[in-house]
């Protein structure tokens, strides 16, 4: 029996895709972003709280997990909501992902994604989502290598199957300082975009980079890779960026510009 392994499940979110939604946060990810702020979900096993003196991460089948989510159908058509499936990397249990997804036809669903996952099951993934929240973060390949521990290849390759199959996507930046908010690659960033994007397909969202996301780790005895210093977003690299996707009429937006604070 297929199961899947689930970290958290969060009622009334309104942050991960329209109207008001449930978001189910899977266990395990392939990548190691210095900066993520859901250490709890990058590895596969559970992992233990020592606030709560919990372990996290519990097993679902699918018959519980759609069960669970379609007890919400009467709510998701009132607030113009659906099921969001973030992480970790929630296609890292592709198989499970796709069991769900495919027995919930009339839930809206998005896949909240880094794009990290096997082209065959991420073609799979494509026929039975609606939308999809899809992570850019470093366009040159040995700075992804650096900073996430993976090559771009396959998420870059997987976005432009979204594209070719004409799937609503949702273009996530988190706007790390110094690491993806420098000008080099956000200039890369247009370049990808224009070559890859049609701009009726997408939106871009600019992220703001997370300053709490160190607080989590001790709590799972574990080590922020980012130094804890507060860090500022390079504002007129943003700026810029945002500029020249306005220009060439991409919908940008930047939840990034109340956090600059050194003018
Ligand atoms: S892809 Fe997301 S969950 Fe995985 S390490 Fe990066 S930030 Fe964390």
């Amino acid at each position: 029996m297929i199961r899947g392994k689930i970290f958290d499940i969060k009622e009334f979110s309104i942050n991960d895709g329209p109207g008001v939604r449930v978001t189910v946060f899977m266990k395990g990810c392939p990548l190691r972003c210095l900066w993520c702020h859901n250490p709890e979900g990058i590895s596969k096993e559970p992992v233990f709280n020592n606030h709560t003196k919990q372990y996290v991460g519990k097993e679902w089948t699918v018959d519980e997990m759609v069960n669970r989510l379609r007890s919400y159908e009467q709510f998701f058509r009132e607030f113009d909501g659906g099921v969001t499936f973030s992480g970790g990397e929630p296609s890292a249990q592709a198989e499970f992902l796709y069991e769900c997804a495919v027995r919930m036809p009339y839930i809206h669903k998005v896949l909240d994604t880094s794009g990290y996952c096997d082209t065959n099951w991420f073609l799979k993934l494509s026929e039975v989502f609606e939308l999809f929240y899809f992570d850019l973060k470093l366009v040159e390949e040995e700075e992804h290598v650096n900073y996430t521990g993976v090559s771009n290849r396959k998420i870059l390759g997987n976005l432009e199957l979204l594209m070719e199959k004409k799937k609503r996507t949702v273009i996530r930046m988190p706007m790390i300082p110094d690491i993806t908010d420098t000008k080099s690659n956000l200039e890369q960033a247009v370049d990808l975009i224009r070559c890859l994007c049609p701009k009726e397909q997408i939106e871009i969202h600019l992220l703001p980079y997370n300053e709490f996301a160190g607080g989590k780790y001790p709590v799972y005895g574990m080590i922020y890779p980012l130094k804890e210093t507060y860090r500022r977003n390079n504002r007129k690299a943003v700026k810029d960026f945002e500029k020249k996707m306005r220009t060439m009429d991409y919908t940008v937006r930047n939840y990034v510009e109340g956090d600059y604070t050194n003018e």
